[in-house]
């Protein structure tokens, strides 16, 4: 109850909701707070089990509005001047200011996050509108050197309204990462979160749109993905998908999408591999490789879930990262100290639980964790799973190559370059990675052989706002972040001028 009177407190605080046990404003659109009307969803309190607060599913009527909304409001936004609409992004997002700590709470709560993690994604929300409000007077065109009969030029076209799919992992994050981009580029935004986190966004949309942006720019409707995510992904007023979540989720987006030949950006899951040589620095190996997989109790998609070692110090690392993994604290997400909170909620609990059970009947030994994490406070009854080491793991085993999302690191060994890189590449996944050795060489050697969107050399979870972001194969296609990521939300247009000093009407295709 006391996470609870919490949360009713800050939904109140945000105005959500009027007084304690209402059934809170779960959706943003055309610049107000609206309710559901659909099926009742509960959430759970990630660190206690206990029941925080049930809101309702936004229908499809409610969706349409929002797509209505986003549609009037984009026309407006292209309206104005390039360096205007920078202007009011970088108003718009100083407008949380004073919010971030209630904000970075309602996550806590809600996520069950670490409140230090989520100081943390709260700060990136800005980063990312300050980074893209000054691309937006900045997407100049380009003019093509065709022959001098035609002046041809390009523009950067706004796709109109996209929708936007998030995971409950990092909400803001997400939310800010996908948002910011869209604005920028000129479009209006219609963004579902995950169905088990549904409120920051809503609260971030609004501070945002407070502060100048149209009304209806940004929309957010929550609820579950069969119900509002496919109202939202079969919208004939939507041109552009962009989802962040699981890969079976991202199959079925790009499905809906291609049935309308509505293209879409998938940030998926991952499988990254950290490859540890023996002639690294094994300090700075074992502290990477550690926080690598342990931080947000492993729920990121870059997450570095497979610890690849070479033979002759396998032994070695495994033993130091096992001590250091037994070493996190482990607690509630609200208390300063804890650096690993519980999982999500059941279903992902269950997830873990099960794919653990399935990796030790097929032989993998638990070095650390397996179990509850001991000495957790009264009342933490609810997804813990201490940070978790498995040996003797083969290639095939399930465990080494599928997403488990839980903090649960699997150990091999590797025999020189060309196994590492073997077994790197060995999964259908390929986000991100990382390589310890001090031999430059080598580094970039194996860096440039990975299958996969990041790379790390000596280092792990470095990201950027300004640096490309996206994954091979089962990780998902498209970019975010960076230039690229912006690219992803315009279409180029090919204008061409008749120059000649007659004009030839006869429109051939020759060269001119
Ligand atoms: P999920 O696929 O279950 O859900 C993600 C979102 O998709 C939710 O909003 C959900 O409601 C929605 N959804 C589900 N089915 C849908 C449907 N039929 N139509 C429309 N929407 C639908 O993923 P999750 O469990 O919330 O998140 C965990 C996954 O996200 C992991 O695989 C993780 O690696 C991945 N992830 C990837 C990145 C990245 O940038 N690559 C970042 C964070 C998380």
């Amino acid at each position: 109850t006391q996470a609870r009177d919490r949360l009713a407190d800050l939904l109140m605080r945000f105005g959500l909701s009027l007084e304690r046990g209402d059934t809170p404003c779960s959706n943003w659109i055309d610049g107000e707070l609206v309710s559901g009307e659909g099926e009742s969803i509960a959430l759970i309190h990630p660190a206690t089990g206990g029941a925080l607060i049930d809101y309702r599913d936004a229908d499809t009527a409610l969706v349409d509005q929002a797509v209505v909304a986003a549609t009037r409001a984009q026309i407006e936004w292209m309206a104005l001047t390039a360096s205007e609409r920078g202007r009011r992004m970088l108003t718009a997002v100083s407008r949380l200011e004073g919010h971030e700590e209630s904000l970075a709470q309602l996550e806590s709560v809600v996520a069950g996050k670490p409140i230090r993690d989520c100081r943390g994604e709260v700060g990136k929300v800005r980063e990312m509108f300050e980074y893209y409000a000054g691309w937006c007077d900045k997407q100049h065109g380009e003019v093509i050197p065709v022959p001098t009969s035609h002046l041809n030029y390009v523009r950067h076209v706004p796709f109109g309204v996209v929708g936007q799919i998030t995971p409950w992992n990092a909400p803001m994050f997400t939310c800010a990462w996908q948002l910011a981009p869209a604005l920028a580029a000129g479009n209006g935004v219609v963004l579902k979160p995950s169905e088990l986190t549904p409120f920051s966004s809503v609260v971030i949309a609004r501070l945002l749109e407070s502060g100048g942006l149209p009304r209806g720019l940004i929309n957010i409707v929550n609820g579950l993905g069969p119900t509002t995510g496919a109202a939202l992904t079969g919208h004939e007023g939507i041109s552009k998908l962009v989802f962040v979540g699981s890969p079976a989720s991202g199959r079925v987006i790009a499905e809906a999408g291609a049935r309308r030949l509505v293209p879409s950006v998938l940030e998926l899951g991952g499988k990254s591999a950290n490859i540890v040589f023996a002639d690294a620095r094994l300090d700075d190996a074992v502290a990477g490789a550690q926080a690598a997989i342990f931080a947000a109790a492993g729920q990121s998609c870059v997450a570095g879930s497979r610890l690849l070692i070479q033979r002759e110090i396998y032994e070695e690392v495994v033993e130091r990262v096992a001590r250091a993994a037994s070493q996190i604290t482990v607690g509630l997400p609200e208390d300063e100290a804890t650096r690993m909170g519980p999982l999500q909620n059941a279903r992902q609990f269950e997830h873990v639980s099960a794919m653990l059970e399935r990796a030790r009947a097929a032989g993998a030994r638990v070095v650390t964790g397996g179990t509850r994490p001991a000495g957790l406070p009264a009342g933490a009854d609810g997804y813990y799973l201490a940070p978790t080491l498995l040996a003797d793991v083969t290639p095939e085993m399930e465990i080494a190559c599928e997403e488990v999302f839980g903090p649960v690191l699997v150990a091999l060994p590797f025999d020189d370059e060309a196994d590492a890189i073997r077994l790197a590449n060995a999964t259908r996944f390929g986000l991100a990675g990382a390589v310890w050795t001090q031999d430059p060489a080598r580094a970039h050697r194996v860096a440039a052989q990975l299958r996969a969107g990041t790379v790390w050399i000596n280092s792990y979870k470095a990201i950027n706002v300004m640096s490309p972001f996206g994954g091979f194969r089962d990780s998902g296609f498209g970019r975010s972040s960076g230039l690229d990521g912006l690219r992803e939300y315009s279409v180029p247009q090919s204008v061409w001028v008749e120059t000649a000093s007659e004009a030839s009407v006869a429109m051939g295709y020759g060269d001119g």
